[in-house]
């Protein structure tokens, strides 16, 4: 039976360990969220961030736009907030309605306040491996394996999914730490096949159970970065199973969260695997906090 990756409790350490640091430091590290339009999913995450602000005393600033908002009004409030002295990190919850320039919004942003990481300038210092803001949740899953101590160097790692936000640079940090990185997506000629060649199996897919056991070599370590939403019993009983409890769940909440791997038969192969939820999840948002921290330390050090 694999060892759960225990991603809460990880993220509670860091966090408690950062409250002591900004107490100390006299610092009140200010984070701007932007939110457009209604997305339910979205509106989740910027609630937790906001919250996740609270809990440690950081300032936070939270924009929610309507759906049709114009380019020229988000770019108006990005360089605002570039210019704003307490506000030491900006990120536009993603995605945004398609009318909008993800690419060129995400540009406005300046690099010293990107706490996503996901600005040009940020992703070629990561690739060559210069100081920069890290991805969080791609920081988050670094953190994850540390604290279980899975070697990295020289092991064949295999991430699926190619996304900018982790496929791309979770393998990039990986090629860092020396690991002999595979990078698989919807293209890619016998996906489990290659998968089974991973001591290190990151899922970044964004489909529910979608790792069996056949991708998984005994003994490997097992991330699981999907967050996935089933809300119909049908198609539930199918991932899980008839008996599984998580149909009652649905039939309670309306729906239930699940991972990229169908954790039940992986549990049994890998030695150690990452729960949905409580996994890479709660890491995520440590690292943003971490990010914005981090972001006003240099801040203060300019003066
Ligand atoms: P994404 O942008 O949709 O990327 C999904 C990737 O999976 C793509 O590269 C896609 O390949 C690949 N893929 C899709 N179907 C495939 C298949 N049948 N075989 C092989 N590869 C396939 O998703 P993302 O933003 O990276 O997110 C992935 C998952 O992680 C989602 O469930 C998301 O909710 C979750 N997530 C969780 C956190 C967290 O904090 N826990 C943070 C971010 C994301 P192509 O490129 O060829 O289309």
């Amino acid at each position: 039976m694999a060892v759960l990756m225990d991603g809460r409790t990880l993220a509670h350490k860091i966090t408690d360990g950062m409250r002591h640091e900004v107490d100390a430091s006299g610092l009140r590290p200010g984070l701007a969220v932007i939110l457009v339009g209604e997305n339910p999913a979205s509106a989740v995450y910027v609630r937790m961030k906001e919250k996740a602000c609270e809990k440690l005393g950081f300032f936070s600033s939270g924009f929610r736009l309507p759906a049709d908002v114009s380019e020229a009004e988000l770019t108006t409030l990005i360089l605002r907030l570039n210019n704003d002295p307490d506000i030491h990190g900006i990120l536009l919850q993603l995605p945004i309605p398609g009318h909008l320039d993800e690419k060129k919004m995400l540009s406005l942003i300046s690099p010293d306040k990107d706490v996503d990481g996901f600005h040009p300038v940020n992703v070629g210092k990561l690739m060559v491996g210069d100081e920069c803001f890290v991805p969080c949740t791609p920081r988050g899953i670094m953190a994850l394996v540390d604290a279980y101590n899975v070697e990295l160097e020289g092991k064949r790692v295999v991430v699926i999914g190619r996304s900018n936000i982790v496929g791309k640079p979770i393998a990039m940090l990986m090629l860092h730490r020396h690991a002999t990185v595979t990078i698989c997506h919807s293209r890619t000629v016998d996906l489990a096949g290659l998968c089974r060649e991973a001591d290190v199996l990151i899922a970044a897919v964004g489909r529910p159970y979608f790792v069996d056991e056949t991708f998984v070599k005994p003994g490997a370590t097992v991330v699981d970065v999907g967050v996935n939403r089933v809300d119909d019993v049908e198609t539930a009983s199918q991932l899980f199973g008839l008996e599984s409890p998580k149909l009652q769940k649905i039939r309670d909440k309306g729906y239930v969260l699940c991972g990229d791997v169908n954790f039940e038969e992986v549990e049994s192969k890998a030695a150690l695997l990452t729960p949905v939820p409580r996994g890479v999840g709660p890491l995520t948002i440590a690292m943003l906090m971490q990010n914005t921290f981090d972001s006003a330390k240099r801040f203060a050090e300019k003066g």
